[in-house]
């Protein structure tokens, strides 16, 4: 009998994605990979983000791997270095530092025919026999080019790349952008700015949440000593977590009831007429992603605060100058203004089978069957993909589910079954037609413009709930597969 194959991996990025990969080869026997991240540390979206205030608005107990849990969280929800440290942790305690490469960016991957050549801005070469994609989606900022941006004498920040060399306190700050980002910088920045000018050009919902709440002492001494607690309770917020699908997904009296909050939430703490209307939105609560904080609103009834709903004009060497004529002196901007969501892999030059690109293959927006196989891209999978689940299931799960289904076509590849795996573009075109039909009664659909919409106007999110996405990823259909 002749002895396994061992196929060659490599995993591109060590945010959630690329580590849950990591660490599902490992635990099947899988050891030749090397992960290719372009940071100066793991942690994905958690190394790149560190601007004030930065906080997971995801209960902590739940925004954690389901094979490496955290007992003793600092917080209910955590703060965003603490996430950081976790996601170190857990590449030192699965000792995947060896197969790590930092500050290694990888400008292109090509097809080979059998397999993948990868390449990274120092010239590296690795051949590989699989590539998965673990790139992220909130990765490349996007900065708005305001006119008169280039002038400007203050500092420029965007959230996504911030400089804690750039002093804050005692500034006249203007923060542009109303996400879950500047919703949160402004909380943070205004008790020691000068003055805090927030530009929000349309508002958004702002739930309240007990974002500061401690997780107490004790509650992680327990969890520690008791594994099998802390798993019920990890059982116990993926159940609750259920809930928050359905709401999304699907109209009901759960739908309204969320949504009522929202809007009490605004009535509550907002007691001036003009600025509640202001701060009102004209689309439904949880269309766009939605925003969670306990502070927000204070923060911008305070009395160094303004907002400013009227539009940019643009920016002059001392401040930005609104529509209606007025100018407002600045000495920092902040860009809270999101992320290029739809990039992925790009600008990486990928290429297919047959020369294709994925700018073309790609031309009316990305698509993957599943959230994870690419018509003309054979043993290439991604993890977190497009139409992954991040408004709706817990995304460290999202990634391991997709890991060991990837896993799985990779231990076939290894028993010798095939050379090449790919998906077909029927089974792909099928998968778009259902996730089309899925969409209808989502939240997403009532009429809202979000970073969720790619530029062909998809939304670019998973309709289904967590058992529909398990149950299509337990298994690989080799009906949607061509196999070589
Ligand atoms: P975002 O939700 O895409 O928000 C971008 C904001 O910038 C919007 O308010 C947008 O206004 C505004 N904007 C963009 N261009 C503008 C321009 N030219 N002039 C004025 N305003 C402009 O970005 P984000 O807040 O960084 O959040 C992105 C996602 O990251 C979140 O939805 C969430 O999934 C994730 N996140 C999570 C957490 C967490 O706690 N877990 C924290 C932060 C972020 P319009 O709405 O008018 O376009």
């Amino acid at each position: 009998m002749t002895a396994p194959r061992e196929p060659r991996i490599v995993i591109i990025g060590a945010g959630v994605s690329g580590i849950a990969s990591a660490i599902t080869l490992r635990r099947n026997g899988l050891n030749d990979f090397v992960i290719l991240e372009k940071g100066s540390d793991v942690g994905g979206v958690w190394h790149w983000n560190r601007y004030p205030g930065l906080t997971c608005d995801v209960p902590s107990q739940l925004y954690q791997f389901g094979f490496a849990p955290k007992p003793d969280w600092s917080h209910i929800f955590a703060p965003g270095p603490e996430i950081q440290g976790y996601l170190a942790d857990v590449v030192d305690r699965f000792e995947l530092r060896s197969h790590l490469r930092l500050n290694a960016e990888v400008v292109a991957a090509e097809f080979t025919g059998s397999g993948w050549r990868v390449e990274t801005g120092d010239g590296a070469v690795y051949e590989a026999d699989f590539v998965i994609a673990a790139t992220g989606v909130l990765h490349h900022p996007a900065t708005p080019d305001i006119p008169g941006l280039g002038e400007f004498t203050g500092d420029v920040l965007h959230t996504a790349r911030w400089d804690d060399a750039v002093p804050t306190a005692g500034r006249r700050i203007a923060v542009i952008g109303t996400g879950s980002t500047g919703v949160q910088v402004v909380s943070a920045l205004q008790p020691k700015a000068d003055r805090i000018t927030h530009f929000v050009r349309s508002p958004q919902w702002v739930i309240w949440a007990p974002m500061w709440m401690p997780q107490p002492a004790l509650v992680g001494a327990v969890l520690d000593r008791l594994p099998q607690v802390n798993q019920t309770l990890y059982q116990v917020g993926m159940a609750g977590a259920k809930l928050f699908t359905d709401v999304v997904t699907r109209p009901s009296w759960r739908r309204r009831a969320v949504q009522e909050f929202a809007r009490l939430s605004l009535r509550a703490q907002v007691r001036d007429p003009d600025m509640r209307e202001q701060l009102t939105p004209d689309y439904q609560p949880l269309c766009k992603r939605q925003v969670l904080s306990g502070s927000y609103y204070r923060a911008l009834r305070a009395r160094n605060a303004e907002l400013v709903t009227m539009g940019i004009d643009a920016v002059t060497a001392t401040g930005i100058r609104t529509v209606d004529g007025r100018h407002h002196e600045i000495d920092m901007i902040v860009f809270a203004t999101g992320f290029q969501a739809h990039n992925y892999m790009r600008p990486m030059n990928l290429v297919g089978r047959e020369g294709i690109s994925i700018d073309d293959a790609w031309a009316k927006g990305p698509r993957a069957y599943w959230m994870t196989a690419i018509p003309g891209f054979p043993n290439l999978f991604t993890v977190l993909g497009p139409n992954s689940p991040t408004g709706s299931i817990p995304l460290h799960h999202a990634a391991e589910v997709t890991a060991k289904y990837i896993t799985a076509w990779i231990q076939r590849w290894r028993a010798g079954e095939f050379d090449t795996v790919e998906v077909t573009e029927s089974a792909t075109e099928r998968f778009e037609a259902e996730v089309g039909e899925a969409l209808g009664p989502t939240v997403w659909s009532t009429g809202c413009n979000s970073w969720y919409f790619t530029e062909g106007g998809n939304i670019d999110l998973l309709p289904f709930n967590r058992r529909t996405m398990e149950s299509a990823l337990a298994t690989p259909d080799d009906r949607d597969f061509r196999l070589r």
